[in-house]
């Protein structure tokens, strides 16, 4: 018996100015793209390792998370999985999964837990320590509330929490610069985030990823994540405000920021 992959190679292809296409093996020379919202960069990707795709994984519907899979699907036939509640607005899908659904990609297994809020069909895969979290969650954010209450994300942020700390998280957008100063108009004495600061601008100007992050890293960091933390509750005056609350007023605050 083959073992899953407990801590799979992820590989991002850059897309749209600042989406990420995630790719991983399922089995030797063939991958898996999470979505992917344009064909063209995912198959000379494959090119250039002579491989193929054999699944796509979908978290939701938007348009720059899905726009490459027809093309894909015409070039490799791969076994395209998506959520069953929203169907109707995916792709043409050989797989329909929802919470707690265990995939087989190839010598990879993958874990789907839904996640509403940024839309209300939204799935995040887990595949060993790697999470795969769309548009729920970011490196020091989240998916603005498109379909879903502001109950909604916090309780599906809360379902991410719960995962160990050391899960990797390969969130589909490269926003963490402009969330790093959003983080630290709110916390601007978190030695966590300002110890982060150096680090992102240099990345940023060598244009490479900031991603993956880990659980343990967004927890010190992530504003969304620390609803709960007393000295950010103080510092912006959320005393009387309940859990749910003090995240939607953070979430309306990064609307405008
Ligand atoms: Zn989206």
């Amino acid at each position: 018996m083959i073992m899953p992959q407990e801590s799979p190679i992820v590989e991002p292809v850059p897309v749209l100015g600042d989406n990420y296409i995630w790719m991983f093996a399922s089995e030797e020379n063939h991958y898996v793209a999470v979505d992917p919202g344009t064909s063209d960069e995912v198959i000379q990707w494959l090119d250039d390792r002579e491989g193929r795709l054999s699944h796509i994984l979908l978290t939701h519907h938007h348009a720059d998370h899905i726009g490459g899979v027809a093309a894909l699907q015409k070039k490799y036939n791969p076994q395209t999985i998506g959520f069953h509640g929203d169907a109707s607005r995916l792709p043409a899908l050989d797989r329909t999964v929802q919470e707690g659904d265990t995939l087989n990609l190839g010598h990879s297994m993958a874990q789907v837990l839904e996640t509403p809020g940024h839309t209300l069909g939204h799935v995040v895969y887990k595949v060993g320590d790697a999470l795969f979290s769309g548009d729920t969650l970011f490196s020091l954010g989240c998916g603005r509330l498109f379909e879903g209450t502001a109950e909604m994300m916090w309780n599906s942020l809360n379902k991410l929490l719960s995962l160990p700390d050391e899960t990797r998280l390969f969130c589909a957008h490269e926003y963490t610069l402009t969330n790093h100063g959003f983080a630290l108009s709110l916390e601007p004495e978190n030695p966590d985030l300002l110890a982060m600061q150096g680090k992102l601008m240099k990345k940023n100007d060598q244009n490479q990823p900031t991603l993956p992050t880990t659980l343990a890293e967004e927890k010190r960091v992530n504003p969304f994540l620390r609803c709960s933390d007393q000295s950010l509750i103080t510092h912006l005056g959320l005393e009387k405000k309940n859990p749910i609350e003090r995240f939607a007023q953070i979430r309306r605050w990064r609307n405008d920021y």
